[in-house]
């Protein structure tokens, strides 16, 4: 009986894709097989984050890596490591920021959510540039000179969501941000694939990058990877970690935490409350491996056919269906569905409410709503719910 259902829960269809909501991503075997195999032995911690830092530095072609619960504890541990470097005191003291530089400075078209995960650390921004075009009253976006102009003693660093399109162009940032002693943290949780883009964008030389583990790398949901300069993630894993040891016994591998900078052993830290299990560790690592070797790609045609068999069973509803490419070689296609509001009698919003509400529970994207379109997402699928997911759309589109 499926877990779900011993707990009273109905399974969805997840046409979504790898959404935090709905449980993200589907884990490989290979995987599976590594969390399971992990549970069964045990390794010191600091150790293991010591192979994982080797891996993903490897991976990422950066210095140093450590894997977090998720994008957002990255990012919440990497402006920790910014604001505190090795200071035992201010680590000490972290979230409060009293008598050391505490500002991040942010675009205000790059604010959004997640934002809160910088700000958990302590940091305050400090708001560059307006959303001009989204707001209708001007053609420009975030520059360079508004960033210089904005930083001041109580600069700690900067921070910058990149979206393949995000404005100015990081590596100038960058340029920028060194010239002033600034560090820059990236966030880059959604920007795989394409795969490039796990060293492209610390190639960059931004001084850290956090990726969601739990997406297009199809590791555990709850697992992420912060990258960058080894004494940052040095500080922030020394933040993350379990710290009840004593001094005289305290032996973390230096190429993850340097004890010689340190002036004592610091007490638990902000990000304890960030701790990630080894099972989830290991699979991660499998995940990345997999993910950076390309050997995801085998799945795109049968993704591809998933979209294919849905179109053509649609063929006679009130919708037009249209496929749209995939922006890199190695992301798969989505399916637009254009509702045909008149005919079917309400409008998309609806439909979708009904989707959900219906048996088996259908989640297709609801991003596109607002403009009459669900959006299919096959990731999550396999070939049986895609035959549900086909004729739960007909009948609601009929
Ligand atoms: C998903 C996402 C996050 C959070 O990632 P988690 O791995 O779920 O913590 C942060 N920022 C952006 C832009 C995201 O898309």
């Amino acid at each position: 009986m499926s877990i779900y259902r011993s707990l009273g829960l109905e399974p969805i269809i997840n046409a979504t894709g790898t959404v935090t909501r709905l449980g993200g991503a589907p884990m490989p075997e290979k995987v599976l097989d590594a969390f399971r195999d992990a549970a069964s032995e045990w390794v010191p911690l600091e150790q293991l984050q010591a192979a994982a830092c080797r891996k993903i530095a490897e991976a990422t072609g950066t210095e140093a890596g450590l894997v977090t619960a998720g994008a957002a504890a990255a990012l919440t541990l990497g402006t920790a490591a910014i604001l505190a470097g090795h200071d035992l005191g201010r680590i000490e003291k972290l979230p409060h920021c009293d008598g050391f530089p505490s500002e991040i400075i942010i675009a205000r078209e790059q604010r959004c959510g997640y934002d809160h995960a910088i700000l958990a650390a302590g940091a305050r921004f400090v708001e560059v540039g307006f959303n001009e075009i989204v707001s209708n009253a001007g053609v420009r976006r975030t520059e360079l000179w508004e960033y210089e102009a904005a930083i001041g003693p109580n600069t700690a660093g900067i921070a910058y969501r990149h979206a393949a399109d995000s404005q100015p162009d990081l590596a100038a940032l960058v340029e920028l941000a060194h010239s002033r002693g600034l560090p820059v943290i990236v966030d880059a949780a959604g920007e795989l694939p394409p795969r490039g883009n796990l060293k492209a964008i610390p190639a960059t030389g931004a001084d850290l990058v956090a990726f969601s583990g739990g997406k297009a790398i199809r590791g555990p949901q709850s697992t992420g990877i912060l990258c960058g300069s080894r004494e940052l993630i040095s500080s922030a894993a020394l933040q993350m970690l379990d710290m009840d040891d004593h001094l005289e016994l305290w032996d973390p591998p230096t190429e993850l935490i340097d004890r010689s900078r340190l002036n004592g052993i610091p007490r638990h830290g902000l990000g304890r409350g960030f701790k990630v299990a080894k099972e989830e560790v290991a699979a991660l690592l499998v995940a990345l491996d997999l993910f950076a070797s390309g050997a995801y790609d085998e799945e795109l045609p049968r993704l591809r056919s998933y979209l294919d068999s849905i179109v053509e069973a649609l063929s006679d509803a009130h919708c037009e269906c249209a496929i749209k490419e995939p922006a890199s070689p190695d992301r798969w296609a989505l399916l637009e569905i254009a509702v045909d509001e008149a005919s079917v009698g309400h409008d998309a919003f609806e439909v979708c409410r009904r989707l959900r509400a219906g048996s088996p529970p259908v989640y297709v994207g609801h991003g596109k709503l607002a403009e009459g379109v669900l959006v299919v997402n096959p990731l999550c699928l396999d070939e049986a719910q895609t035959k549900q997911l086909a004729s739960r759309l007909k009948e609601e589109l009929s």
